[in-house]
């Protein structure tokens, strides 16, 4: 049975689990939030930066909804971050925003078409965010979200400025202003407006997270009334995928499926009346969508067919944001006879926005490699780390990466508290890395199995 596809909401998880010795020292991109510049070296990140740089911009437009139904390509030379730099984008989304990995390899399965893989991976990447206004809250009105309609008001009570954002404050003008002191209202300040004359007054920054706001939570709202009331209502947000809401209400699969996830084929008449239902609440105001980000690594070994379905999904209105990664220069279109940039047909590269990532230099293995380390828990002397290097720069970041783990045993076994030049070395002579693997092969080709069966020892069939 194939492995199910990394889903909406399971994806964190697997990040946290499949990927944690890989990219667990990932953070996020990296950048100053408000000009999008890259650090140097930040949230785990190294160099790269006109990568991360373009990745941030399209994070932020992700995050306005404003990027639905493209799609962008990573491309670089293995090992230079392309998923690292996914990875750092997962992590800045909103945590409702759905983030699906998906292995192109893992759509070719003997339980369900590629394209319907597909499709779920698509409506896994789709989150629908359901708002339920409920109950309303009785008693003295200690916190409450500013918004317009509030600040325009002259209503009294007890307000506690949750907001940060000093655009709606400035917005808010010389209004929020303490009638008496002149200091400006600051997220935070607790003030009381007077009824009567609308008159502002600080009660203080009392603002510890004080029972009542646990009990009020940040999905609280206040709403004014007809009659001038205020009231504070709870408000309940659920965000799920499309492709859940599928599955609750398919008769063959239901509901438990989720849980095992294998989910099998789901008929398109569900998934129909699923998107009529969705567009009717978003009508009522009851729900809006939040279109995520689909992440296909390999995209190479995708074929025709699934090129040409992504194509269709990516016009759809319910579409995500399709980010692959490919280290392939110009290689066939698997499913055809052509070859082409990233094997990508010329029509789908036409519509896709390319960010490329470049080798890293000495200093950014060292860095990157160091970091590794750290998240490893694991002391590493700088000859050790000058030796890593250089293999990093030589057979490449992963390999040099994965043996700072078996240094660390070797230093163990001999009680080092520190991993020395010598477990470097030592290492690098027990694990081959793939060049030495494929010059191995190479010299010794004829004592291993051929492609017919056949094995040839000693060169004497
Ligand atoms: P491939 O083409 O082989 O799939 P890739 O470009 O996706 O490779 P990654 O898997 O992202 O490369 O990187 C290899 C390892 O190096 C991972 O552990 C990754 O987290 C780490 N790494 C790569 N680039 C950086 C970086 N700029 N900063 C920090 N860590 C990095």
């Amino acid at each position: 049975m194939a492995a199910p596809i990394a889903t909406v909401s399971d994806s964190r998880t697997t990040q946290s689990l499949n990927l944690i010795a890989a990219h667990s020292h990932i953070r996020g991109l990296g950048v100053t939030p408000d000009t999008l510049t890259p650090k140097p070296t930040a949230d785990g990140l190294v160099g790269q930066q006109k990568a991360r740089k373009a990745a941030s911009v399209i994070l932020q437009m992700v995050k306005e909804g404003k990027i639905a139904g493209r799609a962008v390509l990573i491309s670089g030379p293995p090992s230079t971050g392309k998923t690292a730099i996914a990875i750092g984008m997962s992590k800045g989304l909103g945590e409702d925003v759905p983030f699906t990995m998906l292995a192109s390899s893992e759509i070719f399965s003997l339980e369900m078409s590629k394209t319907e893989a597909l499709e779920q991976a698509f409506r896994k990447s789709i989150g629908v965010r359901i708002r339920e206004e409920s109950e309303v809250i009785e008693g003295e009105v200690v916190e409450i979200q500013i918004d317009r309609s509030v600040t325009g008001s002259n209503k009294s009570g007890k307000l506690t400025l949750k907001t940060t954002d000093m655009e709606t404050l400035y917005d808010m003008g010389t209004r929020m202003i303490d009638s008496m002191t002149k200091e400006k209202v600051m997220a935070g300040d607790v003030i009381s407006i007077d009824k009567a004359s609308g008159r502002i007054t600080k009660l203080g920054r009392s603002y510890t997270r004080s029972r009542d706001y646990d009990a009020m939570g940040p999905d609280t709202k206040f709403v004014q009334c007809p009659d001038g009331e205020l009231q504070v209502r709870r408000e309940t947000v659920h965000t799920v995928s499309l492709h859940e809401i599928d599955v609750i209400n398919s008769r063959t699969q239901g509901f438990l499926a989720l849980f095992s996830g294998d989910t099998g084929e789901i008929r398109s008449e569900v998934r129909e009346q699923i998107n009529t239902k969705v567009a009717e609440w978003r009508e009522e105001g009851k729900a809006e969508i939040v279109p995520g980000v689909l992440f296909i690594d390999e995209v190479h070994m995708l074929d025709i067919e699934c090129f040409s379905f992504i194509n269709r999904a990516l016009e759809d209105e319910l579409a995500p944001i399709v980010i692959m990664a490919s280290n392939r220069g110009s290689t066939t279109i698997r499913g055809t006879n052509y070859k082409s940039p990233h094997g990508l047909p010329l029509d789908f590269l036409d519509r896709v926005v390319i960010i490329s990532t470049q080798t890293y230099s000495e200093d950014e293995i060292r860095e990157i490699l160091s970091i590794r380390a750290q998240e490893e828990e694991i002391d590493i002397s700088p000859n050790a780390l000058a030796l890593l290097t250089k293999f990093g720069a030589e057979t490449g970041l992963r390999y040099a990466s994965n043996i700072i783990t078996t240094s660390h045993l070797l230093a163990q076994k001999r009680r080092a508290k520190e991993v020395d030049e010598q477990d470097v070395r030592r290492s690098y002579m027990l694990f081959y890395d793939p060049n030495r693997s494929a010059k191995f092969v190479a010299e010794f080709e004829k004592r291993f199995i051929g492609e017919d069966g056949g094995v040839t020892l000693g060169g004497v069939n």
